[in-house]
């Protein structure tokens, strides 16, 4: 823990999570150490600041550049995951291992589409008093029209499931070095960083900025990527879909009460009770609606399970020279 904060002069750490980026990285790492050199020189941050990458188990020559990056300039410095654990947990890698030695740290993409013009505004907000600071983007034109329609119902979907997530912000951040030791108090091992940020609290705003095309490479979040961290990030966050399994099971048993009572009485007063295909279909339907409950159910109870396993998040296996582990962390 740092001894005392200094809120006017900060040590910064930018936290960048790289996987397979040896197209991308050579033109970023430079933009971000510019960055904290031209902030550092407007008395905004202290020039002790870092950019901190972390190699997501990387199967290219990503590490072996940021290992250059780190012996050309002493402001670059890096860890590497033992293996790929992907970008949420690459991520809380960066947090934890930054929270004990900066004033706040801003994690963002290695790909440049996020501004990184947009740290001014993040740093001026924690100079002014915030311990969060929100990197919302403020239009999606680089996004196809797909990704964009997927994205806000998305968004919708988690504020209609009662989880507190900022629109349009993904893990473009800035977190202050108290929030970030609270934050490290959140011991779960689903990861959905941008629905767990709030609940820290502190004081927060957001500043907004333009997504841009990637500069190299491909995007690591195909279709399927997506639906799956949707579907983590709300099992995560609420239990709502099984209150509303609940509710749905007391109206389809009302439904089907109604619908015996009128069987009953039609055959008590002498009519034929037909409808054999209408009986199948109603079967089969309350049979796959069943089976939908229990997949819900079955996805709370493979996190419970995850969860009392208590394993690490990451595993760091190595460091440039230029960077010691204070201690082994028990994330
Ligand atoms: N990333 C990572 N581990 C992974 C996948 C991605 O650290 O398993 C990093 C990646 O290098 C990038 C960031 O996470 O810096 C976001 O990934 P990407 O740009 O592919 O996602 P998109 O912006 O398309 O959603
Ligand atoms: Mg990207």
């Amino acid at each position: 823990m740092i001894a005392m904060e200094n809120r006017q002069t900060p040590v910064l750490y930018i936290v960048i999570p790289c996987y397979n980026e040896q197209e991308v990285l050579p033109l970023t790492a430079p933009q971000f150490l510019k960055k904290i050199t031209d902030l550092a020189a407007a008395g905004k941050i202290s020039s002790d600041s870092r950019v901190l990458f972390v190699n997501d188990g990387s199967k290219d020559r990503t590490w072996a550049i940021i290992h250059e990056l780190a012996a050309s300039d002493p402001h670059y410095v890096g860890i590497c995951q033992s293996r790929n654990r992907g970008h949420q947990n690459a991520v809380l890698a960066g947090l934890m291992e930054a929270k004990d030695r900066c004033d706040i740290t801003i994690s963002i993409d290695c790909d440049g589409q996020d501004d990184i013009n947009a740290m001014d505004g993040m740093v001026d907000a924690y100079r002014d008093g915030c311990d969060v600071v929100y990197g919302v983007r403020s239009k999606r034109d680089t996004d196809t029209f797909f990704k964009r329609f997927t994205a806000e119902s998305f968004y919708k979907l988690l504020n209609a499931m009662g989880a507190e997530v900022v629109f349009n912000h993904a893990d473009y951040r800035l977190m202050s070095a108290r929030v970030l030791q609270e934050f490290a108090r959140f011991k779960e091992v689903n990861l959905f960083l941008r629905g767990m940020v709030p609940l820290v609290g502190f004081k927060s705003t957001c500043v907004t900025y333009e997504r841009h095309e990637r500069l190299a490479g491909e995007s690591h979040y195909p279709l399927s990527k997506m639906l799956s961290l949707a579907f983590d990030g709300i099992t995560s966050l609420s239990i709502k879909p099984i209150r509303f399994i609940t509710g749905f099971g007391v109206l389809v048993a009302l439904i089907s009460f109604i619908g015996v009572l009128w069987a009953v009485v039609e055959a008590a007063l002498g009519m034929t009770v037909s409808g054999w295909a209408s009986m199948t279909s109603i079967i089969c339907f309350v049979s796959g609606v069943q089976l939908i409950c229990l997949g819900v159910i079955g996805e709370y109870i493979g996190k419970i399970y995850m969860e009392t396993k208590r394993r690490p998040r990451y595993i760091i296996s190595e460091t440039t020279p230029n960077f010691t582990r204070s201690k082994e962390e028990d994330a």
